[in-house]
Parts: structure tokens; C-alpha cells; sequence
């Protein structure tokens, strides 16, 4: 039962110091806080940083507009956490258990999205440890991607052909409940360093069938401005190599990162696409708006990979309102992903037949732009596969049968593999003068004639 606790709920800043994890002189080089734009007080709850006000009104603008501020000041032990969500003595005798094995890391941006008084809290589930982390923990794989198996040097992943992966920090601002390195995290934070960097660069100079680096982490953009422009203008310079994509959840739990400064780093090195990861409709807030406005601005497409979570996401609804509100900040639904079956995560994942009806439910009912691939993340390094709703009833050679989103039925005449007569057998219906061919309508469904 929940006992009746008092919450202070009055943030008290760390001091200013450098974070510890930052273990070059990257800190100093960190951007200047960005100006902050008021959320306007009609917005309903939800939609702004509602609770920055309630938690941190003290704090003056030019702190909170800081993402270094954020980063030293994250939350990261349960007596801190209990300051702002209302948890019992034996509910922290838990998460106490549960953080010894999966850390706690909470930005007060984010936290300021959470709605403390609501136990099922979407935002919560993301952020706030779960005593079934460790309950349902032997459940699933530490790494069921089988990621360590690909790594063919110490950071690089290289899994497909065309494609490789530089892990470039463990460094997360904030520690996803759901996340699928969750191994990864009792290891302390570390960031590469400039020889584990250029044994990955000569790697990527040497194999040229690489097309596409994708930066990631932890985040990749724990990295100092300089520091990441020094590494992308590197692989820029590796001629076969044509796209490079940033992995980030920066926008959703700490959008001050993505400064002026950094947009314009990013936009010297095109074409970069960055990849994010909004869960919920609520994490659509004007400042992240307006960051992912920033990035296109700069020339940075800006995709979202979200993660199919219980309680989080897990309805048509919730999926409509999350993915029509990407739209309308530009933001392309690219990803739902079926949640990796990882340990200390199956709390949150939901059967297969949860995501289809998902996107049946969406198909039809908003604009096609709005619907992700619906996809699950084989273990063992298999890949992705697609998976979507079945609207094929039967199939032969000349027709389907189709349903429709509303369920209606329609005959389709499939028009086979040889989409013209033969071309060796209409060639001498050309006239030596060279007039032109007379086309007669289709004299039965599968046919055209062609004569002079
Ligand atoms: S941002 Fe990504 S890598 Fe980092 S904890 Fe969250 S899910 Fe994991």
C-alpha cells in the first residue's frame, strides 16, 4: 500500500563544476545556453515544460537554457528522485535495489515533463526505474542484437555491407528504462579517444564499400561541438563515403544541446541526417520544436525511431497524436520498433500483434506520411524485418483479392511478368515505311494487340 509522504519538491542545484564524466577538456568548449522561449500559459498541461515552474522556478533562465546545466544536474540516486515523485519508504528500498544494477539518470528537463501525481505517467515509465526491472529481469538477453559479436574494431560496428556504426560514448544525458544497451550502463561513463577514433576512421578509409557512418552511443552528441566537427569533417574527407547519420535522443530529453553553434558545425558537413527518438505526444514540446526547426534549417533531415513501450505508446491513438505531431514539426515517423527483447525491459514490450493493430488502426485514418514501418530488430544480428497488417486475401497469377482499410474487398488484375507482347514477335508488324503503330484497345483483360 502507499504510504502518505511529504514531497519538497524544491530543486537544489549541484554546484557549478565540470561533469565528471567529461574526461578531456571538451567541458570548457561546451556551447553557450541558447535564449529561452516563455511557454505560453494557455498551452494545456503537457504540451510545455509544465512542471519547470513547480520544480524549478528558481532556477534563472540562463541555467535552464544551459544544457551543461542540465548534464551536471541530472538526477541520478532515488533520495533525489523522491524529492519529486511521490515514492513510499519501501518503494525506495526498491529503486535503491533496482539503480545498483540499472543507474538512474533523469535530466530536470525532462523530469519537468513528468506529471509526478500520476502513477501511470508515460513520461514516468521512460525515466523512472521499475522494481520489475529486476522481478522480470532474467527475462530476454543482455545483448540479443548480438552487437559485441559485429564490432570489428573496438567501437566500430560493421554489420552491413554499405553500412557502419561508430559507438563514440557510453554517455547518455538521460537513461531510457527501455534501452537496448542497458548492458552497458553499470560501466561507467567513458568517451573514445583520439587513437580509438582514427583506428576507426582508417578502418572506414579502407574498406570502400561503405556508404553510410552512422554516429552513435550512448549519444554522440556528448561529444563537444569541436570535437564532433573534427570527427565528421574526417569522414567527410573519406571520398566513398556518401551519408552520415547522427542517432540522438538530445531533442526529447535535453533540446538545449542543439544550439545555434552546432547546427551551423553540421551544416559545413552534408548531407547528415539525424535520427531521434520521441515516444509519446507529450515529449513534443515547443522547445524541441523548435530545435528540430533549427536542424532543418541547417540542412539535417530529421527522422523519428520510436520504441513500442507498454503503457507508454501502445494504442492507435496515442500513435496518431505522437506521429501527426511529428508532422507538424517536420519530423518524418520513420521507425516503431518492436521493443528488444533485453533484460530489465520486458515490463514495457508488448506482443508482436500489439504493434500490427497499431498500424492498421493508423492506415486510412491519417495521411500515409504519418505511418512508421512498424518493424522488429532480429536477434542475433538478423536485421530488420518490416511487418504490416495482411490486406492480401488470396493471390494468383492473374488476380488478388484486397481488403481495404475499412475492410471491403476489391479484385485486382495483376498484369504478370511480361508486361508486353514479346518483342521479337512484334517486330515484323513494323512497317518498312515506318508508320506508326495503330494500338487496338485491350480486347480481353490480359491482352493488348498490336497491329499495323
Ligand atoms: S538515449 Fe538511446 S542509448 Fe541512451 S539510454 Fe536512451 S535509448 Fe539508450
Amino acid at each position: 500500500m502507499r504510504t502518505s509522504i511529504k514531497i519538497k519538491r524544491q530543486f537544489i542545484p549541484r554546484p557549478e563544476k565540470r561533469p565528471a564524466e567529461l574526461k578531456s577538456s571538451e567541458a570548457d568548449e561546451e556551447p553557450p545556453g541558447r535564449s529561452y522561449t516563455s511557454a505560453d500559459p494557455e498551452e494545456p498541461p503537457g504540451k510545455t515544460a509544465a512542471n519547470r515552474h513547480r520544480f524549478f522556478e528558481h532556477i534563472p533562465d540562463a541555467l535552464w537554457n544551459d544544457w551543461r546545466w542540465h548534464f551536471r544536474n541530472r538526477i541520478t540516486t532515488v533520495d533525489q528522485l523522491a524529492e519529486f515523485i511521490p515514492l513510499s519508504k519501501e518503494e525506495q528500498a526498491q529503486l535503491k535495489l533496482v539503480t545498483m544494477r540499472y543507474p538512474l539518470s533523469i535530466t530536470p528537463y525532462y523530469l519537468s515533463l513528468i506529471d509526478p501525481d500520476n502513477p501511470d505517467d508515460p513520461i514516468k515509465k521512460q525515466a523512472v526505474p521499475s522494481s520489475l526491472e529486476i522481478t522480470m529481469g532474467t527475462i530476454g538477453q543482455e545483448d540479443p542484437l548480438a552487437e559485441k559479436e559485429d564490432s570489428v574494431v573496438p567501437g566500430l560496428v560493421h554489420r552491413y555491407p554499405d553500412r557502419a556504426l561508430m559507438v563514440l560514448t557510453d554517455i547518455c544525458p538521460m537513461l531510457c528504462r527501455h534501452c537496448t544497451r542497458k548492458r552497458e550502463w553499470r560501466h561507467g561513463g567513458w568517451v573514445r579517444n583520439e587513437s580509438e577514433i582514427e583506428a576507426m576512421l582508417e578502418y572506414l578509409r579502407r574498406n570502400s564499400g561503405i556508404k553510410d557512418v552512422i554516429l552513435s552511443g550512448g549519444d554522440p552528441l556528448m561529444l563537444s561541438n569541436r570535437r564532433l566537427e573534427s570527427i565528421i569533417s574526417r569522414i567527410r574527407e573519406i571520398r566513398h563515403i556518401e551519408i552520415i547519420r547522427i542517432g540522438t535522443r538530445f531533442p526529447v530529453v535535453l533540446p538545449q544541446r542543439i544550439d545555434e553553434e552546432l547546427c551551423a558545425a553540421l551544416s559545413k558537413h552534408g548531407p547528415i541526417w539525424l535520427n531521434t527518438h520521441f515516444n509519446h505526444p507529450r515529449e513534443l514540446t515547443p522547445q524541441a520544436a523548435e530545435v528540430c526547426d533549427r536542424l532543418l534549417r541547417s540542412g539535417v533531415p530529421v527522422n523519428n525511431q520510436s520504441v513500442l513501450l507498454r503503457g507508454v505508446n501502445d494504442s492507435v491513438e496515442t500513435q496518431l497524436k505522437l506521429c501527426q505531431g511529428l508532422l507538424r514539426i517536420k519530423v518524418r515517423p520513420y521507425y516503431l520498433f518492436q521493443c528488444d527483447e533485453v533484460q530489465g525491459t520486458e515490463h514495457l514490450r508488448t506482443p508482436v500483434e500489439t504493434g500490427i493493430k497499431i498500424i492498421e488502426g493508423m492506415r486510412g485514418h491519417t495521411s500515409g506520411l504519418a505511418i512508421p514501418t512498424f518493424v522488429i530488430d532480429l536477434p542475433q544480428g538478423g536485421g530488420k524485418v518490416p511487418l504490416q497488417p495482411n490486406y492480401v486475401l488470396s493471390q494468383t497469377g492473374k488476380e488478388l483479392l484486397l481488403r481495404n482499410y475499412q475492410g471491403n474487398l476489391y479484385h485486382y488484375r495483376n498484369p504478370g511478368e511480361q508486361a508486353y507482347p514479346d518483342l521479337a514477335a512484334t517486330a515484323g508488324l513494323f512497317r518498312e515505311s515506318g508508320s506508326p503503330l495503330e494500338v487496338k484497345g485491350a480486347e480481353d483483360a490480359d491482352r493488348v494487340v498490336v497491329r499495323s
